[in-house]
């Protein structure tokens, strides 16, 4: 099978049925995010106790890109550090806006599904919002 075809599936699939997609009862972060130029409004709950994050979902509403990549965010960042999601947010940021060709590291996985983002520079706002949300949601703590 093509990969681009494979990429696309996988955003349509999480990009219609996202994982992690309600509401956390007493989280202990929270942000929110919102991308006027696409109208993506995506808000972000993290559970984090012990130094790691048990429980990451969002709720919100906008286009298929920015709710992929907020369904596949959720996914990994249960069980890691802040310290590795903040690593994870620098990769992946690299990987959508860098220009570079540079292999991506393998760790990002599924988040490669949308490194085709980078073509498109209006998408990428969607790509990244909610790893912004995490980003502030890690900061202001
Ligand atoms: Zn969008």
């Amino acid at each position: 099978m093509d990969i681009l075809n494979l990429y696309q599936e996988l955003i349509i699939d999480h990009g219609t049925k996202p994982n992690n997609h309600r509401i956390l009862e007493n989280p202990t972060h929270t942000s929110e995010g919102y991308n006027p130029l696409c109208g993506d409004r995506i808000k972000l709950y993290l559970k984090i106790e012990k130094n790691r994050i048990q429980d990451a979902c969002f709720k919100g509403s906008g286009c298929a890109i920015s709710t992929a990549s907020a369904s596949i965010m959720t996914d990994m960042l249960k069980g890691k550090t802040q310290l590795e999601a903040l690593t994870l947010f620098k990769n992946f940021k690299d990987l959508v806006t860098s220009s570079s060709d540079k292999e991506p590291t393998h760790e990002l996985g599924k988040l490669l599904a949308l490194s085709g983002v980078k073509v498109f520079p209006s998408r990428i706002k969607c790509a990244t919002l909610v790893w912004h949300a995490l980003n502030d949601a890690l900061k202001t703590r």
